[in-house]
C-alpha cells in the first residue's frame, strides 16, 4: 500500500476493493456475502484470482467506476434475470428508499412480481397492454387464482411506484 507501488495485479485491487465494501450499493443492507459486479456481470473468486495483469492506480480509478458490491439478493435481480414487464430493480430501490419496509417484506413483493412476470411471459401477454398509472387494473384478469390477493397487493405497490416515478 505505499506510494512506491505504481503497478499491482488487478486481482490485488479487486480483493482490496471487496474489503472496503460494507453496504450493498443498491439496497444499503450490510454485506455478509457480497457479489462483486463489473459492468453488469458477477465476477467470482476464481475469476478474480486469475486477473493478474498489472495495472496502475490511474487505470484502477477508471475501472473502479464500473464496479459495485451487491448483496446476494440484489445481485440476483441485477445480474441473473431480465424481467420482461416490470422494472423490478427500480421498484426494489423505491421500496427501500421511499418506504419504511423491511428487507423481508421487500423481498416478498419482489418475488411476487418476478413470478407474475414469468407467468405473463409464459402466456405471451402483450407488453403494450400495460399502460397508464394502474398496472393492477391492466392485469386484474391475468392474476392466478392461487395467491390472487398477494399478487394484487404487490401490484398496488407497483402502481404507487409508477406514480412516484412520474412525479
Ligand atoms: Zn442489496
Amino acid at each position: 500500500m505505499g506510494s512506491k507501488t505504481t503497478v499491482r495485479p488487478l486481482s490485488r485491487y479487486l480483493k482490496d476493493f471487496k474489503h472496503t465494501q460494507v453496504n450493498c450499493s443498491h439496497c444499503g443492507k450490510v454485506l455478509d456475502r457480497m457479489a462483486l459486479v463489473f459492468r453488469g456481470k458477477i465476477i467470482n473468486k476464481a475469476a478474480i484470482s486469475g486477473m493478474d495483469q498489472l495495472i496502475s492506480q490511474e487505470e484502477w480509478q477508471n475501472l473502479q467506476q464500473d464496479l459495485t458490491g451487491l448483496c446476494r439478493f440484489c445481485s440476483d435481480i441485477y445480474c441473473n434475470s431480465q424481467p420482461a414487464y416490470f422494472d423490478i430493480l427500480s421498484f426494489k430501490q423505491y421500496l427501500f428508499k421511499e418506504t419504511e419496509m423491511n428487507h423481508s417484506t421487500v423481498r416478498e413483493y419482489v418475488v411476487r412480481l418476478r413470478r407474475l412476470d414469468d407467468m405473463l411471459s409464459a402466456n405471451g401477454f402483450p407488453a403494450d397492454k400495460l399502460k397508464g398509472y394502474s398496472w393492477h387494473e391492466c392485469l386484474e384478469e391475468q392474476l392466478p387464482d392461487a395467491g390472487h390477493n398477494n399478487y394484487r397487493i404487490a401490484l398496488r405497490k407497483y402502481d404507487q411506484f409508477l406514480g412516484w416515478q412520474r412525479n
